[in-house]
């Protein structure tokens, strides 16, 4: 190993220094509270949120191995399993066959699948999905309704009363509502900042939902929520807490990063505006003025405006058109490709930029037809400096048929995992 040589320091080495005068000082107060920045870092690790996780992991798992898998202490885990099972988090199950004259038989405990629920709510552009979800992330119930004017008051008092519907048919404890939409989300105040799709600016969709509600709310992006369902139940869970990189193309684009199991916000909660990079091959003239911005290029809208001027389907519906490809439709198909490739291209700069450990696209194509998948992946290599060796970072989502309804759930368990033993209030902080 190369040494350095090292010098004395030396008088002329050292900045000029002048002599302090009375004047230079500022005046000396003592700080206070309002002078101090808002903090907004990262929580301290919650141990109540380690043995949930735990256990949602490994389930049936005995208290013993919970302390091992969580790296909580045994005693605080006894302490926090009755806290669990008081809220009716978790539960005990029947071990089979213990070890015989053990003393005390161990009791397993899981995650508890029928006292307690979250309920989701989407806001997409043509209409709102609102679902129920048991602890593991599981889709019990869904209503899916177009709305006609997009008025934010309208659309909230409509979605509060569905989401009213769902809770009273569900017959569990509902733990809190969890709201996901595209465009500009502050997941901090629960404002909807900027949604031009929607005309939506500066909407305060938590407290409403809230205050209609009587339920703790909490609202995310599209792609951060879903991204934190990939975190907790995904199909690669394990590489996705390491780092991650999704991708959602709907009506909208958007993107989300986490790294260490922590979903990246940024100070403005403005991460992952990626509607109008700028993608090579797309002719399209975007909302913002500019042509070849990936959104224009993507977007539901875009691909159902080709259809139709293609005679591919007689009615503006972009499910139909999904149908239509799913039939083997050829001329469909190749339109799903199309955008599967140029969907791949922004996947390929994403892979450069980031380097995650996977990258999760939702795109409807990709999520339903393998070759729309392989479309995507091959343009991805292409684009991406690290070539093939990324194509396998890039997957689809987990939860292709029910992306919707995923969304809006996993902002709601994505606090109750955060936090399992936290206030109702704790939700909006
Ligand atoms: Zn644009």
């Amino acid at each position: 190993m190369p040494v350095r040589l090292e010098r004395t320091t030396r008088r002329g080495d050292l900045p000029l220094e002048r002599t302090t005068r009375r004047g230079d000082l500022p005046l000396e107060r003592t700080t206070r509270r309002g002078d101090l920045p808002a903090v907004v870092a990262r929580r301290p690790r919650d141990s109540a949120a380690e043995v949930l996780r735990a256990i949602l992991d490994h389930g049936p798992i005995a208290r013993s191995t919970v302390a091992r898998a969580s790296r909580v202490s045994a005693a605080s885990v006894t302490g926090i399993v009755a806290s669990l099972l008081n809220r009716g988090l978790v539960r005990e199950v029947p071990e089979a066959a213990g070890p015989p004259g053990n003393g005390r038989p161990h009791v397993p405990v899981d995650i508890e699948p029928g006292r307690v629920a979250v309920i989701g709510t989407h806001i997409a552009v043509p209409r709102t999905t609102v679902s129920l979800m048991d602890l593991r992330g599981r889709v019990l119930d869904q209503r899916q309704d177009p709305h006609g004017r997009r008025d934010p008051a309208e659309v909230l008092a409509a979605l509060a009363a569905r989401v009213a519907a769902v809770g009273r048919d569900a017959g569990r404890t509902i733990l809190g509502l969890g709201l996901a939409t595209g465009g500009w989300v502050d997941a901090t105040t629960g404002t909807v900042v900027d949604h031009p799709l929607l005309g939506w600016r500066d909407v305060p969709a938590g407290a409403v939902l809230a205050e209609l509600t009587g339920l703790p709310v909490r609202v995310d992006s599209n792609s951060r929520a879903m991204l934190r369902a990939e975190m907790l139940f995904g199909d690669d869970a394990g590489r996705a807490r390491g780092s991650a990189v999704h991708l959602f193309v709907g009506n909208v684009v958007d993107v989300a990063f986490a790294a260490g199991g922590s979903v990246h916000q940024g100070p403005r909660s403005a991460a992952g505006a990626v509607a109008h990079l700028p993608v090579e091959g797309c002719a399209e003239v975007c909302a913002c003025g500019r042509t070849g911005c990936l959104q224009a290029a993507v977007s539901e809208q875009t691909i159902v405006r080709r259809a139709l001027a293609a005679g591919l389907i007689d009615r503006p519906d972009f499910r139909a058109l999904i149908d239509a490809a799913l039939a083997g439709r050829l001329a469909a198909v190749a339109l799903f490709e199309e955008r599967a490739r140029l969907v791949g291209r922004a996947a390929g700069l994403l892979l450069d930029l980031f380097d995650p450990e996977v990258l999760v696209v939702v795109e409807a194509g990709a999520n339903r037809m393998p070759g729309c998948l392989a479309a995507l992946r091959a343009e991805a290599a292409a684009w991406s400096s690290a070539g093939a060796d990324m194509a396998v970072a890039v997957r689809r989502t987990s939860f292709p048929d029910t992306v919707l309804a995923v969304a809006g759930g996993a902002v709601a368990l994505d606090r109750v995992y955060a936090a399992p033993l936290g206030q109702p209030g704790d939700w909006s902080r």
